[in-house]
């Protein structure tokens, strides 16, 4: 018999190992993305920044479509803090974890398996062909798969969400080919919308400092039209 606290303590266990929790459901990558991360995970391309880029572009488009959304239907946002139409990015230094969270629409179990895996997009096969002919990573946005370059500075990403039609869910995956999902009885209820962890490599420390991160949020969120917000744990 094992209780509540039993399934947290060994979910805590395996996530600081890196280790994907043993009672969730298991999902190929559709093959094409397979190899776009497998390109992304091992890559030496030195403009790594452009992932938060990524990230936040994602969060802002999650955010304007729970806007969109509420302009005919207001008890969509539902109340208190999830009425904040905003960004979060914390810096966890202990734990070597970069997460970034929006309020914005957030992913039901079909669209974390469907938007973060197995449906194939044109621009995959596409923008691994550019790459080819000598053209940088920094397009990937342009074809449709930028969530990936989360792999260019993490090997282990957990990307947690809530929509107003289902229950939480964490996606997660240290892109080699496979990914899981379950039923997220561990983490704080988000309310709405996604957070995305992103357990850095060793070698990407860097994205845990203040000052960096704090010019790169400057960089990316010009066009934002959505407040972020920096966290950064004490060390
Ligand atoms: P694109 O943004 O060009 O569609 P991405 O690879 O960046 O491609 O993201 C893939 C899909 O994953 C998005 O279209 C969206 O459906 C989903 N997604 C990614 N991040 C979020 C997020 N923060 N909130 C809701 N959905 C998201
Ligand atoms: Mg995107």
């Amino acid at each position: 018999l094992s209780t509540d606290s039993d399934v947290v303590k060994r979910e805590a266990v395996s996530m600081s190992k890196k280790r994907l929790r043993s009672n969730a459901e298991k999902f190929e990558f559709q093959a094409e993305v397979s190899r776009l991360m497998d390109i992304i995970i091992n890559s030496l391309y030195s403009n790594k920044d452009i992932f938060l880029r990524e990230l936040i572009s994602n969060a802002s488009d999650a955010l304007d479509k729970i806007r969109f959304l509420s302009l005919t239907d207001k008890e969509i946002l539902g109340e208190g803090d999830d009425t904040k139409l905003e960004i979060k990015i914390k810096l966890d230094k202990e734990n070597k974890i970069l997460s970034i969270r929006d309020r914005g629409v957030g992913m039901t179990k079909e669209d974390l398996i469907n938007n973060l895996g197995t449906l194939a997009k044109s621009g995959t096969s596409a923008f691994m062909d550019k790459m080819q002919t000598g053209d940088d990573l920094n397009l990937i946005g342009q074809f449709g798969v930028g969530f990936y370059s989360v792999y260019l500075v993490a090997d282990y990403v957990e990307v947690i969400s809530k929509h107003n039609d289902d229950k939480q869910y964490v996606w997660e995956s240290k892109a080699d080919g496979a990914f899981a999902i379950s039923e997220d009885t561990y983490n704080e209820p988000l309310g709405r919308g996604t957070e995305i962890r992103l357990h850095l490599k060793d070698e990407a420390g860097e994205y845990l400092e203040e000052s960096k991160l704090k010019d790169l949020v400057k960089k990316y969120s010009e066009f934002i039209n959505f407040p972020i917000y920096l966290w950064a744990s004490k060390e």
